[in-house]
């Protein structure tokens, strides 16, 4: 919902912010704030789109040099910055770059494009793949016992020639960009002074659910790369520190049959807000989320009568919050007629579930009573409402009838107010090539079946809840369509893997 209080932040502003090296675990706070903030984003190669759940409202540019066709040159990149930081009288331009915003990646020159242009920016660092990779991969970059000193170096020798000589008395050697060159890089090294038999490891789209690690010593470790078939993006380490994965390793650690969904993009669909545990399910099998909300809320078609109802509740025994969502615009419209929650008091308040009652809770009010099991079934059965007894929905313009008749068929009166509107999502260009992209999609219910064929058409992979859904699914018009073993989350989250399997036409794992 559009419902913010006008935010006081400066416009045009750039945020040159740091995504972390893939894990979207390892972006910053500042960093997901000032993605909020946004905007228009402009996103990398390396910066992981999973991130962009952030900023759903955005308008998202992709400008990574590889995947497309067009290539842009970093002074388009440049200029586009200041352009869209300028446009219409001024945006919020986050500017989002792989790893860390100075390390590599010319982020001094986009800083320096803002500042040349008279444009206010800041910097929010980010966690860089020369240390993060590594670390993923069970290298620490130093260690008291085996490196008191680390540099980070570029192997791309366009970039004007190494010097590797002047790098004798550090310990730790962390290569980027720099697989395609190894043969030469390591001969130089060697020739500098390092020992042959130097322990070295490379690491190749370190922390993400795609890391291959391959590892040797300086004189090795080029013929290993190309041996495993290793490409960019990757790091390598050069140090008596990379032996310590022998003991340290962990990230890749886990068998390739608990993850079987590694190197794969699972699309998970959602057409309720929160957040989505059935992501946390998938990324536990090795998959990267694209986590795709199907509706997005907005404002009720009626705001005159929804505040003459919220204004005075006289008579109302219960308050019934069927999604967080509701929660949040109950607040946001109390603040508009200037009350705050000693307004409710009185009221008793119902929750349909632990996630509603959790935002309650957050808003400083406890729900008086929760059903048993989480559902608007359960509510109208459970609700402890004495027969006569006024209850107010405060919901959107979808809700299903079940409370309804359930309520009423309690003898218990039940009304209705549109606090908020559900709407179809709307995905732009670039999000929609991710989604038709992604492995598998996941649908949780039939109307997400069909928000999706809506959105993105059905030439889609997709897993669905239950056997309900799947219809669904066929009947909007998908074709691959593969059905959990029953309606749980952990069960759609195998269906995921097992449509994966079926379209690549490899055995069925025989479950
Ligand atoms: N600013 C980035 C580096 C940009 S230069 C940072 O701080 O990480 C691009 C190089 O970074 C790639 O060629 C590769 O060497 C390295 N790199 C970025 N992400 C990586 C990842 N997930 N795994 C391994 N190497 C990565």
């Amino acid at each position: 919902m559009t419902a913010q209080t006008p935010s006081p932040l400066s416009r045009p502003f750039v945020s040159l912010i740091g995504a972390g090296p893939g894990d979207p675990g390892l972006l910053t706070l500042r960093g997901a704030e000032a993605l909020r903030q946004a905007d228009v984003v402009l996103f990398d190669y390396l910066a992981n789109p999973e991130l962009l759940r952030h900023c759903p409202d955005a308008e998202t540019i992709y400008v990574g040099k590889k995947g497309f066709s067009d290539y842009i040159s970093q002074e388009q990149i440049n200029a586009l910055i200041v352009d869209k930081a300028r446009e219409g009288g001024g945006k919020r331009v986050a500017r989002l770059k792989g790893g860390d915003v100075f390390v590599f990646g010319r982020g001094g020159e986009e800083a320096e494009a803002c500042a040349h242009a008279g444009i206010g920016f800041e910097v929010v660092p980010g966690v860089t793949s020369a240390i993060a990779a590594p670390a993923y991969a069970g290298i620490p970059v130093t260690h008291r016992e085996a490196a008191r000193s680390f540099a980070v170096l570029t192997g791309n020798t366009k970039e004007g020639g190494a010097h590797y000589e002047r790098l004798s008395g550090v310990d730790t050697l962390v290569l980027l960009m720099g697989v395609r060159n190894l043969d030469q890089i390591s001969t130089d090294l060697i020739k500098a002074g390092r020992d042959p038999q130097t322990p070295a490891a490379t690491v190749q789209w370190g922390t993400t659910p795609r890391q291959r690690v391959a590892t040797g010593t300086l004189a090795t470790i080029a013929g290993a790369v190309r041996e495993a078939g290793l490409e960019a993006p990757a790091v390598t380490v050069v140090g008596e520190v990379a032996r310590l994965r022998d003991t340290l390793r962990w990230f890749d650690a886990v068998p390739e049959h608990h993850r079987p969904l590694a190197g794969r993009t699972v699309a998970v669909t959602r057409t309720r807000d929160g957040a989505s545990a059935l992501a946390d399910l998938v990324r536990a099998r090795g998959a990267g989320v694209l986590e795709v909300p199907l509706i997005r809320f907005a404002e009720t078609g009626n705001e005159a009568a929804l505040h003459a109802r919220l204004r005075d509740l006289t008579g109302v025994a219960w308050l019934l919050l069927t999604s967080n969502q509701a929660v949040t615009a109950l607040f946001t419209h109390l603040r508009r007629l200037g009350l705050d929650a000693r307004h409710l008091a009185g009221l008793r308040i119902a929750a349909v579930g632990p996630s509603t009652a959790r935002t309650l809770a957050e808003h400083g009010l406890h729900a008086d009573f929760v059903p048993s099991t989480p559902g608007a079934r359960h509510l109208a059965a459970e609700l402890p409402a004495q027969p006569g007894a006024v209850t107010l929905h405060l919901t959107s313009q979808v809700a299903e009838d079940e409370l309804e008749r359930g309520l009423t068929a309690r003898g218990v009166r039940y009304e209705r107010a549109e606090l908020y509107r559900t709407e179809p999502a709307t995905l732009d260009g670039g999000a929609l090539a991710r989604l038709r992209a992604a492995d598998v999609v996941t649908l949780a219910s039939g109307s997400a079946a069909r928000h999706l064929a809506a959105l993105a058409g059905t030439d889609l992979t997709v897993a669905a809840m239950g056997p309900q859904t799947a219809d669904a699914a066929r009947e909007a018009g998908f074709s691959r369509v593969t059905v959990a073993r029953e309606a749980t989350l952990e069960a759609l989250a195998d269906a995921a893997a097992q449509a994966v399997l079926h379209r690549d036409g490899a055995p069925s794992p025989g479950r």
